[in-house]
């Protein structure tokens, strides 16, 4: 069986760049800054790229990182990975490499990422743009004026928008530009951009692929050729993994594929139930045959991912109360991991908006986002079940 033939939960067990001369099938950890050297020649046959070896760990030149790296490169279907201290450091790297002719972020995106793109990179004379969804026609002409990287997340937080790789590729390549996509809310299992035609995959390992909220981490997939300009940024900036995380890591990456099609289960179950509750009005999921985006998502995803998002049909004190309701869900901003979560958009990932801005995205001061865990379906079920009956109760009472 090559690498290329191995399916994505046994490469995410079995894939390694250096098998362990003890027999472990576990990889050892390389808990080490440097590495020792029997004479200055083959130091310089290391640094010099005429043997290939480990020196120095934030350079990535360690065993413990360089195994990590081959498994993700695998979970992407890419040449190759780069694994970095979390989600931001991978987007900062990739927008100081490529992002010097220009970025167009189509869609919504995580409030950090539209901080680094629209408050601290102009600073640096790189020039950023926002597409808004319906405004995707603009697209062409911003990449003739010679912007060199789009980038966008998909499926979008928090509405779940999803974004067509392969046509927004098509037209990014045609004026010479570069695709990159936050893959962190789909996760490899569900979705692999790079296969759809994007030339660089990003994701926030803190997520799902660390799965357990426990870590920080970040990655980048792409050719070869596009991830070399990126090293010095990972390199100089001191972006790299502490080599406890990459093996941490590495062991969550084991049972991704079986922690997402969970999730994805869950959350299928969860989305059905709210789009049936007469206290919801809109539910935000793709896998919803009723959703605008389920076409495309089932085109373009196997799954449709752990993250749902709905309005309730009470003035916006009730979201709160409906939260605060909740047993089995804790309020806590983030996604991914094993437990289920729920925050309110108004007051996480887009407080810092102003109400005109958040309406001109769509996100209403109701919206509730959950990221679904792995719990017991029925479990989770009855939990918002009991949170909406209190919300109800509530609702009444003011009313009155
Ligand atoms: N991209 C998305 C979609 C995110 O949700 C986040 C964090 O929430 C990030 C990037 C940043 O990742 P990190 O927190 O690992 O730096």
């Amino acid at each position: 069986m090559t690498e290329k033939t191995k399916g994505m939960a046994t490469g995410n067990i079995h894939t390694v760049a250096f098998e362990d001369a003890f027999g472990s099938p576990n990889p050892p950890l390389y808990d080490t800054t440097t590495f020792k050297f029997g004479s200055t020649q083959d130091l310089l046959d290391v640094i010099e790229g005429r043997r290939d070896g480990f020196l120095y760990t934030r350079y990535g030149m360690n065993p413990t990182i360089r195994n990590l790296e081959e498994k993700l490169a695998n979970l992407d279907g890419a040449e190759s990975s780069l694994i970095f201290s979390s989600g931001m450091a991978a987007l900062s790297s990739l927008f100081l490499s490529h992002g010097r002719r220009g970025i167009a972020c189509i869609g919504d995106a995580y409030g950090g990422t539209l901080e680094l793109l629209f408050s601290q990179l102009p600073g640096l004379g790189i020039q950023t743009h926002k597409i808004r969804l319906d405004e995707i026609d603009r697209l062409d002409a911003l990449l003739s004026s010679g912007v060199g990287l789009v980038f966008f997340e998909s499926p979008t937080n928090p509405r779940l928008e999803v974004i067509n790789i392969q046509k927004i590729s098509k037209i990014a390549h045609a004026r010479n530009a570069l695709v990159a996509v936050d893959n962190t809310f789909a996760t490899p299992v569900n979705q692999r951009p790079l296969a759809h035609g994007a030339d660089i995959v990003m994701q926030s390992a803190t997520k799902y692929l660390g799965g357990h909220s426990d870590l920080t981490a970040g990655v980048l997939s792409a050719d070869d050729r596009l991830l070399l300009p990126i090293r010095p940024w990972r390199k100089n900036l001191g972006q790299m993994i502490a080599p406890e995380i990459a093996h941490k890591l590495s062991r969550s990456l084991a049972t991704l594929v079986v922690r997402v099609e969970k999730h994805n289960a869950n959350a299928m179950a969860v989305a059905k139930y709210l789009h049936d509750h007469e206290m919801v009005g809109q539910v935000f999921y793709p896998g919803l045959p009723s959703s605008p985006n389920h076409v495309l998502a089932a085109d373009q995803m196997t799954g449709f991912g752990g993250m749902v998002s709905f309005e309730i049909n009470a003035p916006a004190r009730f979201s709160s109360a409906f939260i605060e309701s909740l047993k089995v869900f804790s309020l806590a901003p983030s996604l991914g991991g094993v437990e289920s979560l729920a925050t309110q958009p108004v007051t996480t990932s887009h407080h810092d908006m102003t109400p005109d801005e958040r309406m001109a995205c769509g996100i209403s001061d109701t919206m509730i986002r959950l990221s679904v865990g792995i719990e017991d379906e029925r479990d989770l079920i009855s939990d918002l079940d009991q949170a909406l009956a209190k919300a109800s109760i509530s609702c009444q009472g003011s009313n009155e």
